[in-house]
């Protein structure tokens, strides 16, 4: 398999608190890998550094083909897609609006960029609501206009960071269902989720975090059946019962 994102030594610290405490990771093209953790583990800051929204204080992230240095950042941004655990919609603007302000759609003709988001709502059964205004949607349809927002920029990684922590329990399978779809497609995805359902079944790997550092990493069926680590048992104990 082909490595899309190269990840080495990465560091964050927040003052004196060092958040993320030196992550190796190798993200390969088409791979799915689920994180999973306690709150307050690092998760979040790990993906926002991901995606170059958050700087790194040390260590290297890099897509394969980029360069590296502030360019590398401005291609982090431009080339991973991001969906949030608050679906950040603009609540002003109808969803329609929302979507052709997608950069990639911006620089289109306005007709051609509402040709395109149009298919995008088509493809989450969404293309009636696109007069709506956000607050006219349930959290799960909001969070569907959130991902094909982040699918317009056609990213070559996309990253979830809880993406159904915020939705009523009858939403959440909406959500989970648009990115199994995406994940058979082949969009390569790192997903902070504690949907242990959904990481059993999609991830390729699974990766338990813990401390701002990857304490284990293994595919679904061996890490939630025999994790080797004492911690991850501790936590899976502690989350499936
Ligand atoms: P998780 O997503 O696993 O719950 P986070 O990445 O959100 O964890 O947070 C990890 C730690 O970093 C927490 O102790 C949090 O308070 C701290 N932290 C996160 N963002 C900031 C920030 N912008 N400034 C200072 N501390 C932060
Ligand atoms: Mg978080």
């Amino acid at each position: 398999m082909n490595t899309l994102m190269t990840v080495r030594g990465l560091r964050k610290r927040f003052g004196d608190t060092e958040v993320i405490q030196s992550v190796d990771l190798d993200i390969h093209e088409g791979e799915v890998v689920v994180v999973i953790g306690p709150s307050g583990s690092g998760k979040s800051t790990l993906i926002r550094c991901l995606n170059g929204l958050e700087p790194a204080t040390a260590g290297e992230i890099a897509l394969t083909g980029a360069a590296s240095g502030a360019e590398s950042m401005a291609r982090l941004r431009d080339e991973v897609g991001m969906v949030f655990q608050d679906y950040t919609l603009f609540p002003h603007l109808s969803i329609l609006r929302n979507m052709t302000l997608a950069p990639k759609l911006r620089g289109l003709s306005r007709d051609d960029a509402e040709a395109r988001a149009m298919q995008l709502l088509e493809r989450v059964g969404l293309a009636h609501k696109a007069q709506a205004m956000p607050a006219e949607l349930s959290g799960g349809q909001q969070q569907r206009v959130a991902i094909v927002r982040a699918l317009a920029m056609q990213p070559r990684l996309m990253l979830f960071d809880e993406p159904t922590s915020a939705l009523d329990p009858e939403t959440v399978n909406e959500v989970l269902l648009v990115m199994k779809e995406l994940a058979t497609e082949g969009m390569t995805m790192v997903v902070v989720t504690h949907e242990m359902g959904f990481a059993r079944e999609v991830a390729d790997r699974v990766i338990f975090f813990d401390g701002g550092r990857i304490v284990e990493s293994a595919p679904p069926a061996q890490l939630f059946s025999a994790p080797c680590e004492e911690r991850t048992r501790q936590f899976l104990n502690h989350v499936l019962k």
